[in-house]
């Protein structure tokens, strides 16, 4: 028998049960990467993950080699691509993961309609994109969590599904093997993006386990330390398992890596949150009636990381430099965007989506929900301040100095609030002066919500 694996957002040989599965109940299997059409119009398209995903697929093929098998390649509709896969090799069953869009509650869908006629089966595996699969806890009087620290009491109590081997030997019927993507065809990458694949994630996480991740409750919020996992990217491709980060981590049993499992258990949050409610990647979570100002001279000086607010402007251009933002930048810069220029949320999701190497329907629409108050923050008023979360989260300034070369030489004083320099110490720097005045934001986003 052969069967076919469709590598959705699992591109890992390590703890992946659609590979196990497939491996474990046919002869041979065709492992099969469609560079879907559907995912491209859907404006998922960008720079910085296509190139990531050259790196994912690169390594993968690798790896499969090593066992004996490859990676197979098309591109074009994914379910005509599957059909004609499967008709050509004789399959009888296709494996995927499943996963919590729209786009992928549609594309199961479809393709259980197109194999049926071709008497081929279709397994939908959970568990593989996630730690906890959406809908595994819910609440009693609802389909599922909308507050947090609820959904995570009862995550922690919940049993995690065992650890898929990973297979030895791969064999793979007579199939063409397809052209793989290579990075370096990949034009408008940010300069400093990191490898992708499941070796570079698999030494990354190896290294954080090592040590880093002890000192992560402490300092995950520090933004000149950069002391988080910066395995999002990883995770978000599936070069490595929910499942098995949570687990390692466990068995560490330090405060560090408690509060590292929290922060998983965000990421399972916000897919539950998404796989119930598809539409909240587009539309207010909870409708407001908000009359957003969307002023385009503003919201370009956000993108560009010239609004005058060092914090701001340091975290979008690493953003662009690296295809990456700390956590604690996005929670700013969100805010920013969204209380103190009261722009839409969905315009700084598309700009995040172009950029972020991480950038997931589920985890980036609904942070920014979140932060823009529209989604499950309990606090949907709160309005961050960037003075304040600078002498906060960067109390040296050197994460400032580090992205904003023009503030390099200012005393630490200075670093956050450039504009109480001297007249003429002020004029001599490239830095422009603020473009809201934060007080007058503030106000204007308190009067709109009536908060
Ligand atoms: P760590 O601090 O090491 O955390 C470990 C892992 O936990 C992360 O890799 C991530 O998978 C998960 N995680 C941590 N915080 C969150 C969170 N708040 N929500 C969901 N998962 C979390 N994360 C994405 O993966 N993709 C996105 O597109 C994305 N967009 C965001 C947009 C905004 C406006 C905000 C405020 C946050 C967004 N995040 C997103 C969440 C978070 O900022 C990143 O996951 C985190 O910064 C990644 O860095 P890390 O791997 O070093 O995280």
């Amino acid at each position: 028998t052969v069967s076919v694996v469709l590598f959705t957002s699992d591109l890992r040989l390590h703890d992946n049960p659609v590979l196990s599965a497939a491996v474990r109940g046919s002869d041979q299997v065709v492992p099969l990467f469609v560079d879907d059409d559907g995912v491209r119009a859907a404006g998922f398209d960008a720079p910085n993950r296509r190139a990531f995903l050259a790196d994912c697929l690169t390594d993968l093929d690798a790896g499969l080699r090593s066992r004996g098998g490859h990676l197979v390649v098309r591109g074009g509709d994914v379910v005509r691509e599957v059909c004609a896969v499967v008709t050509s090799v004789g399959a009888d069953r296709v494996h995927v993961a499943s996963g919590v869009s729209a786009y992928a509650a549609r594309r199961e869908e479809r393709l259980r309609e197109a194999l049926e006629p071709l008497g081929c089966g279709l397994s939908v595996h959970d568990a593989v994109v996630t730690a906890l699969a959406p809908g595994a806890v819910v609440p009693a009087d609802r389909d599922h969590y909308t507050v947090f620290t609820p959904y995570f009491r009862r995550w922690s109590q919940e049993g995690l599904r065992e650890v898929a081997p990973t297979p030895r030997k791969i064999s793979v019927p007579e199939v063409a093997a397809g052209p793989l993507p290579r990075r370096a065809s990949v034009k408008g990458v940010s300069p400093a993006l990191v490898e992708g694949g499941e070796t570079a994630g698999r030494e990354r996480l190896r290294k954080w386990l090592a040590g880093p991740v002890a000192g992560y409750e402490d300092g995950h919020d520090d933004l000149a330390g950069d002391a988080t996992s910066r395995l999002s990217p990883f995770l978000h491709f599936g070069t490595l398992s929910a499942v098995e980060l949570v687990r390692l981590a466990r068995r560490e049993d330090s405060p560090g890596a408690h509060a590292f499992v929290r922060q998983l258990a965000w990421r399972d949050f916000h897919h539950q949150v998404l796989a119930a409610r598809p539409a909240a990647a587009h539309r207010d979570y909870r409708p407001r009636g908000d009359r957003w100002r969307d002023d385009e001279r503003e919201i370009a000086a956000w993108r560009d990381g010239r609004t005058g607010y060092p914090l701001v402007d340091a975290a979008m251009r690493q953003l662009a430099h690296e295809g990456w933002m700390h956590n604690r930048g996005r929670m700013l810069v969100a805010s920013f965007l969204t209380k103190t220029l009261y722009a839409d949320w969905r315009t700084g999701a598309r700009h995040f989506l172009d950029l972020l190497v991480d950038g997931d329907v589920a985890n980036n629409q609904l942070n920014w929900q979140w932060v823009a108050g529209t989604g499950t923050d309990t606090r949907p008023n709160r309005v961050l301040n960037p003075v304040i979360q600078g002498k906060r989260f960067d109390p040296e300034g050197a994460y400032v100095k580090r992205w904003v070369p023009e503030l390099a030489d200012l005393e630490r004083k200075f670093v956050h609030e450039p504009w109480k320099l001297k007249e003429a110490d002020r004029a001599g720097l490239d830095y422009p002066e603020p473009v809201v005045d934060l007080a007058e934001g503030r106000a204007r986003f308190e009067r709109a919500r009536g908060a």
